[in-house]
């Protein structure tokens, strides 16, 4: 008999054991008709469920309590998603293979060749040997865990997908059926799932929980690095201090308030002190001028959005006035007043507006900028205070005229401390007693400020003053 015979032959005896295996599955066992409670992943209906789990149907794994035991019903673990995969197969090895210990086990084979599965088979391959009471099957649940491909090919899905019950092939030999799938190297397809599925077990060496270990880390240094400097610039603009340094080199002795006080916070707490300036990875310190500026600017802008909150669309006034800040350059304050929820008058420093002239067309659009920008209605704004500057006040082309054409219920008020002041000056020169009080003012302080020592005269006499003050009951303590 040739070659070729020979295989035509033993591939008509494997589909007749095949068939055999179908008509055997066919008839159902009672434990395949009692429903399964801790199953609720849809499953196929039985007589289709071999093709039910090679359909590549969708399953959600929703945790280890909802998992199907049974080898020889659970979906394969390619049928979860691929995201879910490793969660499926981690739950399924800590759950340990499926030993069920039964009165007697259902034999298989040829009539008067029948044999058995016997539960002592769980000692000697006590690790991954399971038995599926469905389906009167053995499984391997490292196989079964590791299998990724979909494709049958061989006799590589027995122990994964079809199950085991050649029971006349167990033998306490060489060549006992589990010791063959189990296989001699340690590389051999059994020995390799099973080194995955101890290093998929042992969770603080796999590789994916060490890199979620190291991202979570480098995650909360990078948060409190940039904690470090949004307080520090929190502290710094409460305090109204200069943020910037002469030389900010790490090597000079003072490198200015903003970094100095990263320092200072280092010193006292060594989780800082381990993620900031030198420890920090080059290129996010987060302590360079243009982040102290984003995060400044942020807290502006969060602080203006609260006004704008407050005042919602009330009616509000604005109160302007020209400045030069230290580097010279021409700045527009603005302060906005309006009536709070209680009917209270309140008022709020809004901005502070670089100018590059002071001629009203620029400050009119400025002005109109900032107040538009954050949502305000112009139709309600109800009064302007200013200076008597003619670029402010100027019934034609001032600041207040253009803004009347915008909204003319925009009414213009000089501003009453300009006035007053206005009226101290003129009042100083024509009455004089106040003439020469503020003479006489001046020349006291200049007399006393220029020496310490006059100073520390004055302030004694002051002392000796209040002291006779008090004993004579002028001021009560
Ligand atoms: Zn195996």
């Amino acid at each position: 008999m040739g070659k070729a015979s020979q295989q035509k032959i033993d591939l008509v005896s494997k589909r007749k054991r095949d068939d055999d295996m179908i008509g055997f599955e066919e008839d159902p066992s009672p434990m395949a008709d009692q429903p399964l409670p801790m199953l609720e992943i849809e499953q196929p209906h039985p007589e289709s469920q071999d093709e039910g789990l090679h359909a590549n149907e969708p399953i959600t794994f929703r945790g280890v309590e909802f998992l199907q035991r049974d080898p020889g019903l659970r979906p394969q673990i390619w049928q979860h998603p691929p995201e879910q995969r490793d969660s499926v197969r981690r739950a399924y090895l800590m759950l340990g293979p499926m030993q069920p210990e039964l009165q007697t086990y259902k034999p298989s084979g040829e009539k008067g060749h029948q044999r058995r599965f016997q539960y002592k088979w769980f000692d000697n391959f006590q690790k991954w040997l399971e038995y599926s009471e469905d389906k009167h099957r053995a499984y391997c649940l490292y196989c079964f865990v590791s299998s990724k491909n979909e494709n049958r090919r061989g006799g590589s899905h027995v122990f994964t997908v079809d199950g085991f019950d050649s029971w006349n092939r167990i033998n306490s030999g060489k060549h006992c059926a589990f010791l063959t799938h189990m296989g001699s190297g340690p590389c051999s397809p059994h020995n390799n799932a099973f080194t995955d599925g101890q290093a998929l077990l042992n969770q603080s060496c796999h590789i994916k929980t060490i890199m979620a270990v190291k991202d979570k880390e480098k995650v909360e240094r990078n948060r409190l690095r940039l904690k470090v400097s949004i307080a520090t610039v929190k502290w710094l603009a409460l305090q109204s201090c200069a943020f910037r340094g002469y030389d900010e080199r790490p090597e000079s002795k003072n490198k200015g308030n903003f970094l100095e006080m990263v320092e200072l916070l280092a010193e006292f707490n060594p989780d800082i002190a381990k993620c900031v300036l030198a420890n920090a990875p080059y290129g996010s310190k987060y302590t360079s001028p243009e982040i102290q500026k984003e995060i400044l600017s942020i807290f502006a802008c969060k602080i203006r959005n609260h006004i704008r909150e407050e005042i919602g669309d009330s009616k509000f006034s604005i109160l302007v006035d020209e400045t030069c800040d230290v580097a010279k350059r021409e700045q527009m304050a603005l302060v906005l007043r309006f009536a709070d929820k209680g009917g209270i008058l309140q008022e709020r420093f809004f901005d502070l507006i670089h100018v590059a002239n002071t001629r009203s067309l620029t400050l009119k659009d400025k002005l109109s900028f900032a107040l538009t920008n954050p949502g305000f209605d112009i139709q309600n704004l109800r009064g302007q205070g200013y200076d008597g500057a003619s670029n402010m006040r100027g019934d034609l082309n001032g600041l207040q005229a253009l803004l009347l054409q915008e909204c003319p219920y925009a009414y213009y008020v000089h501003c009453y401390a300009h006035r007053l002041q206005l009226a101290l000056v003129d009042a100083s020169k024509e009455v004089v007693s106040i003439s020469q009080f503020f003479q006489k003012l001046i020349y006291i302080i200049n007399t006393v400020d220029s020496s310490s020592k006059r100073h520390d005269q004055l302030h004694q006499a002051q002392l000796v003053e209040l002291e006779n003050a008090i004993a004579n009951a002028n001021i009560e303590t």
